[in-house]
């Protein structure tokens, strides 16, 4: 008997859950993966999402090759492709983890029903997370919409065996023998072959394992560091993450073992990822609109001159600015600045988060729906456990306070060198001396603000308050 196991967004052999129930199961496993046509049609060529995938995609493949068997790799429509393979392999079943997205789910169910009329089972597991749909609920049954009895109740139910690492090397002669199989190159599907150069990003496991590395000679400090965006602090571990280069159970059990204020600050940022992924599990309708049904209709002005300046990192505010480049130029940015970014959009350019939300899908690396979603409803405080409306985040403020000496700034303008201090957070504040003697003429080498902070302030919460009942 054959099986097959469909890796999506977990490119890993060690500790992947599915993949050890399908090596397990008796059958011989044939494993594959799709590159998804009804996803990468839609991607600009020079997507580096795409470019991580296919470097991950040849490690797992050479990790699968070490093992004694292969990978199989196809460009298609994904749901069309593994009926497809299910038939020509003549497979019992098709083993894969579970993906919460809408879309992952509306496709597992017509893969589901397909194989089921062919007399195949999909059987799907538990891999990205700790604890997913309703495995953690409130004492009354309900979903918790409110982080800090989320992550208690997480802490309450965590226990040595939803940290443990699935034995996959154990059972790998399960892997079926295969000729020689071919990935197709990223010129082939029409995707640039250099989208990651110059990024200092290391795909596949190697690269999850490099950081991991690293990071556990900082975790002691992250509760000191995190929000610092010049600073080394954080793990830098989201894409792997994302893409399942690294397993969630080996770091939470790593943080949960080390204990002290960083490893649990750590850990509790992981708890965030199960909060939103459990958010969108039970609450799809997130992906769409506001989760507070008083701000459903907010009517934002949004303004698309503004939008542009904010997407070019143009708007006169450096740390604001310096962000958006860093998330143009790397394809990532820094938990501090995607709150500050996210709120000076919003509650600053009176834009519609979810505008914002569609930039940074396009954008970031480390996409990720729920997270993403979580993120831009907190900031916009329309989401479940948001910032109240009436806090509202002054970008001069949070530069002084989270770059104080401007070094990440400088990083990504360049233009400003030679300011410092106030002059460096808020250039149009500065003495026309400061200015001439740094070379910088403020709407010519820098633009001047785009909004008032204080008058936009005053405009954001108005049009909170107007939607609010009473
Ligand atoms: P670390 O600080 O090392 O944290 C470790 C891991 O914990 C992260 O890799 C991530 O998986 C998880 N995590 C940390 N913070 C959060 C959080 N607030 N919510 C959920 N999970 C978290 N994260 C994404 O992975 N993808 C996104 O698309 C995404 N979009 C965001 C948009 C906005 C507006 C905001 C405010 C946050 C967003 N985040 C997103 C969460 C967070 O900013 C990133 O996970 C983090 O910056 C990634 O860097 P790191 O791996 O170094 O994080």
């Amino acid at each position: 008997q054959k099986a097959l196991f469909w890796f999506r967004r977990d490119l890993r052999v060690h500790d992947n859950a599915g993949l050890y129930h399908a090596l397990k199961s008796g059958a011989d496993v044939l494993p594959v993966f799709v590159f998804d046509r009804d996803i990468l049609d839609g991607l600009p060529q020079s997507d580096r999402r795409v470019a991580f995938i296919h470097a991950s995609v040849h490690a797992l493949q050479a990790e699968l090759r070490a093992a004694g068997g292969d990978l199989i790799t196809v460009h298609d429509h994904a749901a069309a492709a593994i009926v497809r393979l299910a038939r020509q392999h003549d497979v019992c079943a098709v083993y894969t983890n579970h993906d919460y997205e809408p879309a992952a789910q509306a496709r597992d169910a017509t893969v589901r029903h397909t194989l089921q009329q062919a007399g195949v089972e999909l059987l799907t597991f538990k891999d990205q997370v700790i604890f997913e749909r309703d495995e953690v609920l409130t004492q009354a049954g309900g979903m918790f919409s409110v982080f800090t009895p989320y992550k208690r109740a997480w802490m309450q139910k965590l226990d040595a065996f939803h940290l443990k690492a699935y034995p996959v090397k154990k059972y790998l002669a399960a892997l079926a023998p295969l000729p020689p199989q071919t990935i197709p190159t990223l010129q082939h599907m029409g995707f640039a072959a250099d989208a990651l150069a110059g990024l200092r990003i290391t795909p596949g496991i190697d690269g999850g394992e490099q950081l991991f590395e690293d990071f556990k000679n900082r975790i002691n400090r992250y509760h000191e560091t995190r929000d610092f965006p010049a600073v080394k602090g954080p793990s830098y571990l989201s894409v792997h993450l994302r893409f399942g280069t690294v397993s969630i159970r080996e770091l939470a059990a790593y943080a949960q073992h080390r204990g002290g204020e960083g490893a649990s600050t750590w850990l509790g940022e992981l708890i965030w990822r199960d909060f939103y992924a459990q958010i969108l599990w039970h609450r799809p309708e997130v992906a769409q609109q506001a989760f507070k049904p008083e701000y459903v209709h907010l009517p934002f002005p949004n303004p698309q001159d503004l939008f542009e300046a904010w997407c070019e990192g143009r708007t006169g505010y450096p740390l604001v600015d310096a962000a958006m480049r860093q998330l143009n130029q790397t394809g990532y940015m820094h938990n501090r600045l995607r709150m500050v970014t996210a709120s000076f959009l919003v509650k600053d350019l009176l834009v519609d988060w979810r505008w914002g939300e569609r930039y940074f899908a396009d954008k970031l690396i480390d996409f990720d729906l729920a997270s993403n979603n979580g993120g831009w409803q907190w900031a916009a405080s329309t989401g479940c456990d948001a910032q109240p409306y009436f806090r509202i985040f002054n970008p001069v403020t949070q530069s002084e306070k989270f770059d104080a000496e401007g070094k990440f700034i400088l990083r990504y303008c360049p233009e400003l060198t030679g300011l410092s201090g106030k002059a460096l957070h808020a250039p149009w504040l500065a003495k026309p001396g400061v200015l001439a003697s740094a070379g910088i003429r403020l709407g010519h080498d820098y633009p001047e603000p785009v909004v008032d902070h204080g008058v936009q302030r005053d405009l954001a919460l108005a049009l909170f308050k107007k939607a609010r009942p009473g």
